[in-house]
């Protein structure tokens, strides 16, 4: 069986079906993030291990591949991972990959204003034990926010609440936190419009970013796409381990259960019936799982994701890095090559000549020479730079669905052209793809319906970003799903 991501062909050797063996082995059903975790953290305490996935890559919802168009592998949507993220960081240790991820030079978030054109910085600092300071800096500097203790007051009282729409309208009281800081953290972390967003999990979001002190809130980006950091190494592990078996574009058709534990497993070409110590992992979406076991509760409401995916051509890039070295006359008898060496992540410095006019201050170069951007009052929302690929991220995109994919491209690209001082005119190759259910909505009455990992059943356990870990649906909770049900596993299994 073969099977392609990131360009790359995987030949999967099948051995022996496991489940004639005498000893336990636990199915996985899906090759997901929390699919991979529990796969590696099962392989790690011993256990046999077969993983099912329909697809004929792995990855799930966090997946690269090549397209024809722009000519280079892209995401299907760009991952945002913070040092928080420890399950995700353990996933890949696992797979040998973390060294990929690596925080910013400037550990700070940047913001774009497109209401003003202002360029704003937030920097967090450690202050004293577990206390933070946010410093907000414009450039301009008249841009710089009015931010007083009494918003961050008036904030942490307005998170002590079970209703959204409280949340949303006391979080609108304070100031210019709510637009700069507020609206856009609760789309990106719960894709769910603020008014509708279940405060439940944004407290223990906040709990595990802001209450673990400054190191934690570092955005950590990849110097290779999603399979490259995920399915890649993962299909390379499975490869050169024995007892781990991938099975590619083998998707499970039912389930057969006498209500209290799995009896076996059908597939299009065979069914598989489990033994007496083998297991089952449903890492699989909600939809999947409420259709493979109707009785098991799963969210039903799903909110979608937008990315526009931008290559820049030669000369666009040149003219960014123009940008990016124009300098102010005070600055300018810093040696040009110390100035390089500030940016050394962006290959086009080498061999060009600084330019003297002074269209853009030092402040604002070291903005636009960021990877990572937050826009506010755009339809863009995040914009991530890699190489010559430009992302955009817009989050919660209910209002997109409706929307050309041509009109949502130029729009997101007005805004970065805007941020990166190019020509509007014209727009480089640009790929949208829009995820309709990337996550499951977070509403209060979404996350209700949110199973625990044992649902009562003898040998399954559940997985996804979906079962409830307490975290809103992101790559951290699908991981963190994963090492539970494999932890639950190994416990009913035999070695
Ligand atoms: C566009 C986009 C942007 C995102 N951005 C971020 C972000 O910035 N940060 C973040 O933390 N999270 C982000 N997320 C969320 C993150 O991708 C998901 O939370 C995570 O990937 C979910 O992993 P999972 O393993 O739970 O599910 P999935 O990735 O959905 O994996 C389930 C697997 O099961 C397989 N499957 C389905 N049916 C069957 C069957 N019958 N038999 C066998 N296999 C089956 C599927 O093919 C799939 O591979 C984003 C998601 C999207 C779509």
């Amino acid at each position: 069986m073969a099977s392609q991501t990131n360009g790359k062909r995987w030949k999967i050797i099948m051995p022996p079906t496991p489940h004639h063996a005498r000893e336990g082995c636990v199915h996985i059903i899906g090759a997901g993030v929390a699919g991979m975790a529990a796969a590696l953290a099962l392989r790690e305490a011993g256990r046999r291990v077969v993983v099912h996935e329909a697809a004929r890559f792995a990855g799930g919802r966090a997946r690269s591949f090549h397209d024809p168009h722009l000519n280079c592998t892209i995401d299907n949507g760009t991952h945002l991972i913070l040092a928080a993220n420890h399950a995700v960081l353990s996933l890949l240790d696992r797979l040998g990959t973390r060294t990929h991820l690596k925080p910013p030079p400037d550990p700070a978030f940047f913001l774009f204003d497109r209401r003003n054109g202002c360029h704003i910085t937030l920097r967090i600092e450690k202050v004293l034990g577990p206390f933070l300071r946010l410093r907000w800096q414009g450039s301009p500097s008249s841009c710089t926010p009015r931010v007083n203790l009494a918003d961050y007051l008036k904030s942490t009282a307005a998170l002590f609440t079970t209703d959204p729409q409280k949340l949303a309208a006391r979080l609108e009281k304070t100031g210019p936190l709510w637009r700069l800081f507020w609206e856009p953290f609760i789309i990106a972390v719960l894709n769910t419009p603020p008014n509708q967003a279940d405060p439940a999990p944004l407290r223990r979001v906040l709990l595990e970013t802001f209450g673990r002190g400054a190191d934690a809130l570092l955005p950590l980006l990849s110097d290779v796409g999603l399979s490259g950091l995920l399915a890649d190494p993962f299909c390379e592990r499975a490869q050169r381990d024995e007892h781990f078996t991938l099975r590619l574009s083998h998707p499970v058709r039912a389930i057969e259960t006498d209500g209290h534990r799995i009896n076996a497993l059908i597939f299009d070409d065979e069914t598989i019936r489990l033994n007496s110590r083998d297991c089952v992992i449903l890492a699989v979406p909600p939809w999947t799982a409420r259709r493979l076991l109707p009785a098991i509760p799963a969210p039903d409401r799903f909110s979608p994701i937008v990315n526009v995916h931008f290559r820049l051509s030669e000369e666009h890039t040149t003219r960014h890095n123009a940008a990016i070295i124009h300098v102010t006359p005070a600055k300018a008898g810093v040696s040009h090559h110390k100035r390089m060496n500030k940016w050394p992540e962006i290959p086009a410095f080498a061999g060009m000549t600084m330019h003297t006019s002074c269209r853009v201050s030092e402040e604002r170069a070291e903005h636009v020479a960021q990877r990572f951007f937050g826009v506010i009052d755009g339809t863009a929302q995040w914009i991530f730079r890699r190489g010559p690929l430009i992302s955009v991220t817009v989050s919660a995109a209910e209002a997109l669905q409706a929307q050309r994919r041509e009109d949502i491209a130029r729009a997101c690209w007005r805004d970065v052209a805007a941020v990166f001082n190019l020509a509007e005119d014209p727009m480089p190759p640009v790929r949208v793809i829009a995820e309709k259910r990337a996550t499951f909505l977070c509403t209060p009455a979404q996350s209700a319906r949110r199973p625990p990992a044992d649902v009562g059943f003898s040998n399954l356990f559940l997985a996804g970003d979906w079962v409830n870990t307490g975290l809103p649906a992101t790559l951290e909770s699908a991981a963190r799903s994963g090492e539970t049900a494999a932890r639950l596993a190994i416990a009913r299994t035999a070695c």
